[in-house]
């Protein structure tokens, strides 16, 4: 029997008002694993409204208050890590090991955003007059909408709502439609900790329904969202009109350099866990590997090696290391580029085929070589498992087709040579800079964002640098001296 999950509005789990659910469906199986109250425009004005009620409790609460909240559910995620984990993969697919890897990351997010409580704060100025103080004021932003994508199902809506939360503004949440149970048990956990209603909010729905009364709500203060560049772009148009401050994290085209000196073993172990690692499903995954000429021909013969090696399917399964795509839908989407790839005259030299033994939406990881960096597969992104190996004459040949892109978000080199990897960190255009790491894998304590249409370039996401999104600034002057 298939089960049946509600959405959380008022302090209510409640059925969509017009009774209308989404499938859920295991990308590794095909088969339905749940159905998701699919909220109506009404139902989402009635979350709004609720956030509006519940803030003035809320953003009074004392910042140590609301911090012990999340420090519970934080405790929460640690003790249903493994069930956690089990239900992303189940429902996104990417490896279990992956998945409690992510669950963990919430977990910690949790933990930072708990001790942000006793630290959010102002600060003290000098003023131009006597026995006056100046001072600012951090203050809530007010009602916040939270859109996420279903690629980190846990990890992305936990840091956008635990600082949301901690700096004491309420939530109106909309994961994505492929991805929401693990979103609902987030919900539930900062329930059983103690979130008040209204102060939380889930709807889960369709973009057209849910995210466009969000994105055009007088009645929410901000909203962050993590998605694509077609939807950040529409959304930003909508919050315009009304002020709405908008954080947009979107996607990515990320290029990995290989210098000639590069260690190879390292170079080869650096793109494929960059670009296979989460099905390559990742907004900071390696897509373009820009290799010296010294060494392409001995790169790319071992990453089509690596590649044939990987062991492709159900990430519930030990040992298995690359998931499928998400749904039917990205599969088809990676294998049009791979067709794409082709017929512009890219050389396939690994992978590229769907995996037809299984029954989920699985695809082989492919490697292209000869790409150029025109294009439509090294322009675009793909959000799949598909590498293109892009041969550069030197290091400022490399740096400059790294940069021939509209993507900014993450970059990786991998060399020794200490004046090569630095004059990268200068020249790159990107958010997140890697020197001899993965372009994927980020810290939570340290800002995240990407530059060009990778981010709306308002607000940084993650650590201290939250805290700018989800405040605002008061300034006081106290004269007291007359
Ligand atoms: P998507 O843009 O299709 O959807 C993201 C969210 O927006 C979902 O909840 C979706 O339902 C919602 N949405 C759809 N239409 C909407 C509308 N009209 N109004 C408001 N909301 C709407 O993205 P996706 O397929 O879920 O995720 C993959 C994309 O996310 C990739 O482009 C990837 O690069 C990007 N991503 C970026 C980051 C980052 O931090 N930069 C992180 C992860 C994923």
């Amino acid at each position: 029997m298939v089960e049946t999950f509600k959405n959380y509005i008022a302090g209510e789990w409640v059925s969509a008002s017009d009774g209308a659910v989404i499938e859920n469906l295991n990308p590794a199986t095909g088969e339905v694993i749940g159905y998701f109250a699919s909220a109506t425009r009404e139902d989402t004005l009635r979350a709004i409204a609720a956030a509006r009620e519940a803030l003035p409790a809320w953003a009074a609460l004392p910042g140590p208050a609301r911090g012990a909240i999340l420090d519970k559910a934080a405790q929460i995620i640690h003790t249903r890590a493994d069930e956690l984990a089990e239900t992303l993969t189940r429902e996104e697919g990417k490896t279990l090991a992956e998945s409690k890897a992510e669950v963990l990351r919430a977990r910690d997010i949790f933990r930072y955003y708990a001790g942000e409580g006793f630290r959010a704060g102002g600060e003290v100025i000098p003023a131009n007059t006597p026995e006056t103080l100046l001072f600012t004021k951090s203050e809530p932003l007010g009602v916040v909408a939270v859109i996420t994508p279903w690629n980190f199902p846990i990890a992305i809506p936990a840091w956008k709502i635990a600082p949301a939360l901690v700096y004491g503004n309420t939530v109106v949440f909309k994961p994505a439609s492929l991805a929401p149970h693990t979103a609902l048990k987030l919900v539930e956990i900062l329930v059983e900790a103690g979130v008040p209603a209204g102060v939380i909010n889930l709807v889960v729905g369709s973009g057209s329904r849910v995210g466009d009364t969000l994105a055009e709500s007088k009645d929410i203060n901000g909203l962050s969202f993590t998605g694509s560049y077609a939807v950040g772009t529409k959304i930003y148009e909508k919050t315009a009109r009304n002020f709405v401050r908008t954080q947009l994290e979107m996607g990515g085209k990320n290029p990995t350099i290989v210098l000639n000196d590069a260690d190879l073993d390292l170079a080869v172990d650096i793109v494929v866990r960059g670009g296979f690692g989460l099905t390559g499903q990742a907004c900071t995954a390696t897509s373009r590997v820009i290799v010296e000429q010294g060494i392409a021909d001995a790169f790319a013969q071992r990453l089509a090696e690596a590649a044939r090696t990987l062991r492709v399917g159900d990430g519930l399964q030990s040992g298995v290391q690359m998931g499928p795509a998400v749904s039917a839908e990205q599969l088809q989407t990676d294998l049009d580029y791979v067709a794409i790839g082709k017929q512009e005259g890219a050389r396939l030299i690994a992978g590229g085929e769907p995996l037809r033994s299984e029954r989920g939406f699985f695809i082989q990881p492919t490697v292209f070589d000869d790409v150029q960096p025109t294009m439509r597969i090294a322009q675009e992104e793909i959000f799949g498992p598909v590498i293109g190996i892009i041969r550069a004459k030197d290091f400022d040949d490399a740096v400059e087709k790294a940069n021939q892109i509209g993507y900014g978000l993450s970059a990786a080199i991998v060399t020794h040579d200490l004046q090569k990897a630095l004059r990268f960190a200068d020249r790159i255009e990107a958010g997140v800079v890697k020197i001899n790491e993965p372009t994927s894998g980020v810290a939570l304590q340290a800002p995240f964002g990407g530059f060009k249409a990778s981010s709306a370039n308002t607000f940084k996401e993650q650590g201290q640098a939250a805290r700018a999104f989800y405040t605002r600034t008061k300034t006081v002057y106290v004269r007291y001296g007359f």
